[in-house]
Protein backbone atom coordinates (compact mmCIF):
# COMPACT_ATOMS: atom_id res chain seq x y z
CA UNK A 1 0.00 0.00 0.00
CA UNK A 2 1.60 3.25 -0.97
CA UNK A 3 0.84 7.00 0.16
CA UNK A 4 -1.77 8.45 -1.34
CA UNK A 5 -1.60 10.76 -4.43
CA UNK A 6 -2.00 14.41 -2.82
CA UNK A 7 -4.81 15.60 -5.37
CA UNK A 8 -6.69 11.99 -5.92
CA UNK A 9 -10.66 11.70 -5.41
CA UNK A 10 -10.79 11.59 -1.78
CA UNK A 11 -14.55 11.59 -2.06
CA UNK A 12 -14.05 8.07 -3.25
CA UNK A 13 -11.76 7.46 -0.64
CA UNK A 14 -14.08 7.96 2.31
CA UNK A 15 -17.34 6.24 -0.12
CA UNK A 16 -15.41 2.99 -0.47
CA UNK A 17 -14.42 3.53 2.85
CA UNK A 18 -18.08 3.51 4.29
CA UNK A 19 -19.38 0.53 2.12
CA UNK A 20 -16.31 -1.61 3.56
CA UNK A 21 -17.91 -0.20 7.03
CA UNK A 22 -21.42 -1.10 6.30
CA UNK A 23 -20.33 -4.60 4.94
CA UNK A 24 -17.68 -5.31 8.02
CA UNK A 25 -20.59 -4.75 9.95
CA UNK A 26 -23.21 -6.76 8.58
CA UNK A 27 -20.78 -9.87 8.50
CA UNK A 28 -20.35 -9.01 11.99
CA UNK A 29 -23.80 -8.75 12.87
CA UNK A 30 -22.58 -5.46 14.31
CA UNK A 31 -24.35 -2.14 13.61
CA UNK A 32 -23.02 1.12 12.37
CA UNK A 33 -25.32 3.70 13.83
CA UNK A 34 -25.47 7.08 13.12
CA UNK A 35 -23.10 8.64 15.65
CA UNK A 36 -20.31 5.84 14.88
CA UNK A 37 -20.70 6.10 11.01
CA UNK A 38 -20.07 10.04 11.61
CA UNK A 39 -17.13 9.10 13.59
CA UNK A 40 -15.96 7.26 11.01
CA UNK A 41 -16.33 10.09 8.83
CA UNK A 42 -14.76 12.56 9.84
CA UNK A 43 -11.53 10.39 10.93
CA UNK A 44 -11.66 9.48 7.15
CA UNK A 45 -11.55 13.40 6.28
CA UNK A 46 -7.79 13.40 5.92
CA UNK A 47 -4.90 10.65 5.47
CA UNK A 48 -3.56 12.78 8.27
CA UNK A 49 -3.71 10.77 11.77
CA UNK A 50 -6.32 12.96 14.01
CA UNK A 51 -6.29 12.82 17.64
CA UNK A 52 -9.49 12.56 19.57
CA UNK A 53 -10.09 16.24 20.34
CA UNK A 54 -9.59 16.90 16.63
CA UNK A 55 -12.01 14.61 16.00
CA UNK A 56 -14.49 15.97 17.79
CA UNK A 57 -13.76 19.56 16.55
CA UNK A 58 -14.52 18.06 13.22
CA UNK A 59 -17.92 16.58 14.18
CA UNK A 60 -18.85 20.18 16.03
CA UNK A 61 -18.34 21.77 12.43
CA UNK A 62 -20.74 20.03 10.50
CA UNK A 63 -23.53 19.03 13.21
CA UNK A 64 -23.85 19.24 17.11
CA UNK A 65 -20.28 19.09 19.73
CA UNK A 66 -20.33 14.97 20.87
CA UNK A 67 -19.55 14.44 23.86
CA UNK A 68 -16.36 13.05 23.95
CA UNK A 69 -16.66 9.67 25.63
CA UNK A 70 -19.39 9.15 22.86
CA UNK A 71 -16.37 9.80 20.60
CA UNK A 72 -14.39 7.19 22.29
CA UNK A 73 -16.58 4.50 22.01
CA UNK A 74 -17.74 4.87 19.26
CA UNK A 75 -13.56 5.04 18.10
CA UNK A 76 -13.33 1.94 20.02
CA UNK A 77 -15.85 0.55 17.74
CA UNK A 78 -14.69 1.30 14.99
CA UNK A 79 -10.48 0.06 15.78
CA UNK A 80 -12.00 -3.22 16.60
CA UNK A 81 -13.68 -3.38 13.59
CA UNK A 82 -10.45 -2.84 11.68
CA UNK A 83 -12.06 -0.09 10.25
CA UNK A 84 -10.13 3.04 11.87
CA UNK A 85 -6.26 2.10 13.49
CA UNK A 86 -4.43 3.97 16.35
CA UNK A 87 -1.38 5.59 15.70
CA UNK A 88 0.13 4.85 18.85
CA UNK A 89 3.21 7.19 19.25
CA UNK A 90 0.87 10.08 18.54
CA UNK A 91 -2.09 8.99 20.38
CA UNK A 92 -3.75 9.56 17.43
CA UNK A 93 -6.55 7.72 14.93
CA UNK A 94 -6.50 7.49 10.71
CA UNK A 95 -8.90 5.42 8.49
CA UNK A 96 -8.44 1.88 7.46
CA UNK A 97 -7.34 2.34 3.32
CA UNK A 98 -7.51 -0.73 2.42
CA UNK A 99 -9.12 -4.19 3.61
CA UNK A 100 -6.85 -6.76 5.15
CA UNK A 101 -9.05 -8.81 7.66
CA UNK A 102 -7.40 -8.35 10.63
CA UNK A 103 -3.91 -9.12 8.98
CA UNK A 104 -1.22 -5.97 10.78
CA UNK A 105 -0.44 -3.75 8.68
CA UNK A 106 2.87 -1.77 9.25
CA UNK A 107 2.43 2.46 9.46
CA UNK A 108 4.35 4.96 7.52
CA UNK A 109 3.90 8.35 9.29
CA UNK A 110 5.69 11.15 7.79
CA UNK A 111 7.38 13.65 10.35
CA UNK A 112 6.67 16.39 8.12
CA UNK A 113 3.40 16.54 6.31
CA UNK A 114 1.29 14.25 9.20
CA UNK A 115 0.41 11.55 6.09
CA UNK A 116 -0.06 7.85 7.46
CA UNK A 117 0.43 4.93 5.20
CA UNK A 118 -0.33 1.31 5.26
CA UNK A 119 2.44 -0.69 4.50
CA UNK A 120 1.56 -4.61 4.31
CA UNK A 121 3.97 -6.44 5.67
CA UNK A 122 2.93 -9.85 7.26
CA UNK A 123 6.77 -11.35 7.08
CA UNK A 124 7.68 -8.49 9.88
CA UNK A 125 4.41 -9.69 12.04
CA UNK A 126 5.74 -13.09 11.89
CA UNK A 127 9.10 -12.95 12.47
CA UNK A 128 8.79 -10.78 15.16
CA UNK A 129 6.46 -13.20 16.87
CA UNK A 130 8.03 -15.99 16.54
CA UNK A 131 11.51 -14.27 17.72
CA UNK A 132 9.68 -13.43 20.77
CA UNK A 133 8.29 -16.70 21.11
CA UNK A 134 11.80 -18.13 20.90
CA UNK A 135 12.74 -16.20 23.84
CA UNK A 136 9.60 -17.93 25.69
CA UNK A 137 7.36 -14.44 25.52
CA UNK A 138 3.88 -15.02 24.34
CA UNK A 139 3.19 -12.31 22.32
CA UNK A 140 -0.40 -10.97 22.12
CA UNK A 141 -0.75 -7.08 20.17
CA UNK A 142 2.34 -5.98 18.01
CA UNK A 143 2.41 -2.52 16.75
CA UNK A 144 5.05 -1.47 13.99
CA UNK A 145 5.04 2.18 13.23
CA UNK A 146 8.01 4.05 11.03
CA UNK A 147 8.61 7.74 11.31
CA UNK A 148 10.13 9.43 7.96
CA UNK A 149 9.27 11.39 5.42
CA UNK A 150 6.71 10.64 2.58
CA UNK A 151 7.45 10.42 -1.02
CA UNK A 152 5.87 14.03 -1.56
CA UNK A 153 8.07 15.64 1.02
CA UNK A 154 11.30 13.66 0.97
CA UNK A 155 11.11 14.66 -2.86
CA UNK A 156 10.62 18.78 -2.45
CA UNK A 157 13.39 18.64 0.46
ZN1 LIG B 1 -5.78 -0.86 7.64
ZN1 LIG C 1 4.83 14.08 3.97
Amino acid sequence: MSFPASHHNHSQCTADLLGRAERTCERRGSRLTAQRREVLNCVAESHNAAGAYEIIERMASHGPRPAPITVYRALDFLLAHGLVHKVESRNAYVACSHSHDGEPAALLVCESCGLVAELDAPEVFTKLESSAKAQGFAPQRCIVEMTGRCGQCAGSA
